[in-house]
């Protein structure tokens, strides 16, 4: 069993494969203490416990190859069923993308693509850096802290996707000017968060 907060059809509105459509399963829990400005505090309880066949039924059903599997932490329930749904997708011909933000680590098995967006002041060890295929840092008022941290770990500029911070999309608009001069400046790529600016805080899109 693995405790599911959703699953649902969407687009991929962040980062390496954003507007990409995909399916998403956001797994339930995240590591304390929670960020203040969390976006899916909806995923921080404990969500509604489901058999691996019946959220493969359930990914299945949208007939879409990709799967982004998020969170909440999605990583604390990998050796609670995470890896055998994971092996399950891949066996089936999915591809998978992890979005994470490092807090529990990234597992040594892990396969498909992992994002890692480490929040603000919050930056991982370098050894669950080292394990990342991208990198996708939320930027706010204070980019120093986070260029700095990028700069340390000597992650490849071109993995690297700055986005900027905030739930709404007024947050977003004002900060995204700051975010592309800095991916000039740095050759960082640079993500929009396309679902806050479609649709602001809108749920279940
Ligand atoms: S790591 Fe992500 S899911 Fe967990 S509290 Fe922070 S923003 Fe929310």
């Amino acid at each position: 069993m693995l405790a599911i907060c959703e699953i649902f059809y969407s687009l991929q509105g962040e980062g390496p494969f954003m507007g990409r459509p995909a399916v998403f399963v956001r797994m339930s829990g995240c590591v304390k203490p929670y960020c203040e400005f969390c976006d899916t505090p909806e995923a921080l309880g404990q969500g509604t416990p489901m058999a691996l066949a019946t959220i493969l039924k359930q990914v299945r059903s949208y007939g879409c190859s990709l799967v982004v599997i998020t969170g909440g932490e999605p990583f604390l329930q990998w050796e609670d069923g995470l890896l055998q749904l994971s092996q399950q997708l891949l066996e089936q011909g999915m591809s998978i993308q992890y979005e994470t933000s490092g807090r529990a680590g990234i597992p040594e098995n892990v396969t498909g693509i992992v994002v890692l967006s480490p929040k603000p002041g919050q930056w991982p060890s370098p050894g669950i850096i080292s394990k990342a295929h991208f990198l996708k840092p939320l930027v706010g008022d204070d980019p120093q802290i986070t260029l700095e941290a990028i700069q340390h770990c000597g992650f490849p500029a071109n993995r690297v996707w700055l986005m900027p911070l905030g739930r709404s999309r007024e947050k977003q608009i004002v900060r995204m000017p700051m975010v592309w001069d800095l991916c000039v400046r740095y050759g960082y790529c640079m993500s929009p968060r396309l679902h806050i600016l479609a649709f602001d805080q809108k749920k279940g899109i």
